[in-house]
């Protein structure tokens, strides 16, 4: 049960709503966020919600039986938008291309690929500088310093940025300078950073697990919200299965199942979901068909050159081309 309490709703009152619920046995946490006060009620027996929903302080009550509460559709018709300010809005019925290398490498690749974005009207460009790689001796990214350089280019012209975080210890100073942070398939479950990024007043776009399903994905977004955070991202990145003819399976199916258990937008990642390069174009463009807000995807002056995923990523004439594929399937979408 979510009970959406009134903004001037006083501590007495809390305490008469959290006294009603633990008699019918439920369990309830309170939580604050950016939009809103509640209580999440938990797993009590049978309760006539009428009555929880006319105690004083109370503006809204929905019974929600999944075990996701907060970022679940059944209480939150509503899409929620994602606005990075000046203009760049994220799940507003519009698909947003977010693109860039896989990892920031030096100020001229940044530069360089800015100056592309900004050509084709792309908003929001990616870049890891803490990179998650499977062995330790591959390159590990710029770091903090490399995030700076990247920020500072990217804002003169307006880009906003989106960076992995890998530990919750770097939240805070890279705060100034992304405007999204990306948990990273790795991450999806990493409970102590989900609690951090929920006190963060920042976006967090979220990645699925290698191995994670949809309900643990949900599950997780829930830790950010429920600590405060409304503003995150799902994002389909592949999953790992039997097959080996490409790197990951892109479960698209996803997109379609999450935006209606979800009111949260769905992103989708088709350059880490199959790994190579000459379907990447075809698997975003299924993604919007699927119905996705958005997509990520790695782009790189010279990718057979990028210091990691360069067989996944897509060359600025590749991705040019992409852009003028996705307009003509939004016009026959339209
Ligand atoms: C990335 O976006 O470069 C990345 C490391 O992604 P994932 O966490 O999906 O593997
Ligand atoms: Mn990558």
């Amino acid at each position: 049960m979510i009970i959406t309490l009134q903004a001037d709703v006083t501590d007495g009152q809390v305490g008469e709503i959290r006294a009603l619920l633990r008699d019918g046995g439920w369990g309830a946490a309170e939580v604050r966020t950016q939009s809103g006060k509640y209580l999440v009620g938990i797993s009590g027996k049978e309760i006539d919600i009428r009555h929880v929903g006319r105690m004083p302080g109370v503006r809204d009550v929905h019974r929600v039986s999944d075990v996701y509460k907060l970022v679940s559709r059944q209480w939150k018709v509503k899409p929620t938008v994602i606005d990075l300010g000046d203009g760049v809005k994220i799940g507003d019925g519009n698909h947003t291309l977010m693109a860039g290398p896989c990892s920031i490498e030096d100020e001229q690749q940044v530069r360089s690929t800015v100056e592309f974005l900004s050509r084709l009207g792309i908003r929001v460009m990616r870049g890891g500088v803490f990179k998650p790689r499977s062995s330790p001796y591959s390159f590990r990214g710029l770091g903090l310093e490399g995030l700076k350089m990247f920020s500072a280019i990217a804002r003169e012209r307006e880009i906003k940025v989106i960076t992995e975080v890998l530990d919750a210890s770097q939240i805070e100073s890279m705060y100034d300078y992304v405007d999204m942070y990306q948990v990273g398939a790795r991450n999806s479950q990493n409970f102590t950073l989900l609690d951090q990024l929920g006190k963060v007043d920042k976006p967090v776009l979220l990645k699925r697990g290698i191995s994670g399903t949809l309900e643990e994905l949900l599950q997780s977004a829930e830790y950010i919200f429920s600590n405060g955070n409304e503003r995150i991202l799902l994002c389909e990145r592949g999953i790992r299965s039997f097959e080996k003819s490409y790197r990951n399976v892109l479960d698209l199916n996803a997109v379609p199942y999450l935006k209606e258990k979800s009111h949260l937008p769905v992103i989708v990642d088709p350059s880490h979901g199959i790994g190579v390069r000459r379907f990447v174009s075809a698997m975003t463009l299924a993604g919007i068909g699927a119905g996705a807000d958005g997509s990520l995807i790695e782009i790189h002056e010279r990718p057979e050159e990028a210091k990691s995923d360069a067989a996944q990523t897509l060359s600025y004439d590749e991705a040019e081309e992409l852009t003028r594929s996705i307009e003509r399937l939004e016009s026959a979408l339209r």
